[in-house]
């Protein structure tokens, strides 16, 4: 018996209006467990015009600090509710439930973090040449706002847009992906449990179709974007015809840089932590292992021996390190991917198969692979896998490893192992990466902003300029003089 999930609109949940839906995959069995609406952009439109008419009749005039009592009520209910959620989205993704029970309480956090600024967002005042003009501005929401998210981390993506967008006093229509929808339309309940106003929140559920008419919705003021570098790129051009703003957060292919002056045993965590926590479906995966000659055997050894240990199995089982692959194109792609590698003799350390035994063979299970001394140039090093697949990259100097590092379309993080604080300083400014982690890796925070450089992305999430990207500025001009001007000169 599969859950039947229905669309969030207008504070209710309702059928598409075509009456379809689909199935949503547990990748951990192969079998349908729940399903959702395929909407269209018949949907989108109800959506849009829901949280149209809420912003103009009640969120535009609600007060920052009563917008702030909603978002921390949500945060209360997503933070008490965190193990049911977890175990929804763990169900919905394969993520395993370590990892998504920790990122509902993320979500908890980044609206609490960003219900601080509800009430707090400062214009200024502007002092300018004339005396008897007063000059100030003034930040406002944009009104509607369209957030699409990946299925990788459902609800944590969608904190990032939504804290920052509610805080700023938008109403949202949120589209999630077709491959991991529960956990937004479950989220749903505990909005409106919250008391936020019906339309303030909306969910359309389905395909690139719904995702497309989100973009197109003329009701629609600012879009904000996680996915796939081509998505983007189709979504920066749509929002382009419109003359939108438009926030992406997109892939990386992210260099992970060990010298031999490293905490060795410290940076060798840091280097699993960041290709097979999450089962290397984060963008920000540390997917480019590369390695100071001197300390390159050592790691690559100690890398690919704890991978081969990685223990995995069920999703849901609090013991389980590395769970399944999302869903079944992300593990063929995957697969491609490596058998790509192996054809042109990239060297196979550990892995490169799919992961059978007991416990894991109705489930899309990736071995963690690691392949060693790898060309920079290579497909494996420059093309984004999204997967358990790591490309260990030896080098010789600072420099060079700065070059390679930054030798690649993408610029989402780095990750830098010394002891060094001068080398350290060098090399983190040199990076051209929207993140630099330093002696660690993967650790993010509400207060710390987060976002690409190069074809990684534009904008940026979280932190108080994350805040920003939901406000547009309004600046006021008085002349309070009694003078009479001519009327064919500019005031200055
Ligand atoms: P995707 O681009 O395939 O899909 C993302 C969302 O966009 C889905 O909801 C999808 O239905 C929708 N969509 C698809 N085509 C569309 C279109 N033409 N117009 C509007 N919407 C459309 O991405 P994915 O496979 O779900 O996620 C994996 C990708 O996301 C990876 O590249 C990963 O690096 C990236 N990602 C980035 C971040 C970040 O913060 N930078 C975080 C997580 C994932």
């Amino acid at each position: 018996m599969t859950k039947q999930y229905q669309l969030f609109i207008d504070g209710q949940y309702v059928p598409a209006s075509n009456g379809r839906t689909m199935p949503s995959v547990n990748p951990y069995t192969g079998e349908a467990w729940a399903s959702i609406p395929d909407a269209d952009a018949a949907d989108v439109e109800r959506a849009v015009a829901a949280a149209g008419r809420a912003y103009q009749s009640v969120w535009r005039n609600t007060s920052g600090v009563a917008r702030a009592a909603l978002m921390n009520k949500l945060a209360g209910l997503i933070e008490a509710q965190a193990e049911r959620m977890s175990i929804i989205e763990t169900t919905d993704n394969g993520k395993v439930i370590r990892e998504t029970s920790s990122q509902m309480k993320w979500v908890g956090r980044q609206l609490r973090f960003f219900a601080g600024y509800a009430d707090k967002l400062y214009g200024q005042h502007v002092p300018l040449d004339q005396p008897d003009t007063l000059d100030y501005v003034m930040y406002e929401p944009y009104g509607v706002v369209g957030l699409i998210t990946a299925w990788n981390s459902p609800l944590s993506l969608l904190a990032n847009k939504l804290a920052p967008a509610l805080a700023a006093g938008n109403c949202v229509v949120v589209k999630p992906s077709e491959h991991a929808s529960a956990s937004t339309l479950e989220f749903a309940a505990l909005v409106q449990e919250a008391g936020f106003p019906a339309g303030v929140f909306n969910v359309v559920t389905g395909g690139a179709q719904v995702g497309q008419a989100l973009v197109d919705a003329r009701g629609v003021s600012r879009v904000s974007f996680t996915g796939s570098p081509g998505v983007g790129r189709e979504i920066a051009a749509a929002a382009g015809r419109r003359l939108i703003p438009v926030t992406l957060e997109l892939g990386g292919k992210s260099p992970n840089i060990i010298f031999d002056d490293a905490d060795i045993g410290k940076a060798v965590i840091g280097a699993l932590a960041g290709i097979f926590g999450a089962t290397g479906q984060t963008c920000v995966a540390g997917s480019r292992l590369l390695v100071q000659r001197g300390v390159y055997e050592e790691v690559l050894q100690g890398v690919a021996g704890r991978a081969a240990k990685i223990r995995m199995g069920d999703p849901l089982d609090p013991q389980t390190e590395m769970g399944t692959v999302a869903n079944e194109p992300q593990f063929k792609r995957i697969l491609g991917s490596i058998e790509r590698a192996q054809q042109v003799g990239a060297r196979l350390v550990t892995g490169g198969r799919r992961a059978t035994g007991p416990g894991l063979d109705k489930g899309y299970f990736i071995e963690p692979t690691v392949f060693a001394d790898v060309s920079n140039d290579s497909e494996l090093a420059q093309e984004e896998i999204f997967g358990p697949v790591l490309a260990v990259i030896p080098f010789d100097t600072e420099e060079q490893a700065i070059a390679m590092a930054n030798d690649s379309r993408y610029g989402l993080a780095a990750g830098i192992w010394s002891r060094d604080i001068n080398r350290v300083m060098r090399v983190s400014r040199a990076m051209q990466a929207g993140s630099v982690w330093v002696n660690t890796y993967r650790a993010l925070a509400a207060q710390a902003p987060f976002g690409g450089f190069k074809e990684s992305g534009i904008g940026r999430e979280r932190g108080e300029v994350g805040l920003h990207e939901y406000l547009t500025t309004r600046n006021v001009m008085i002349d309070f003089s009694n003078t009479e001007r001519d009327p064919f000169a500019i005031k200055n």
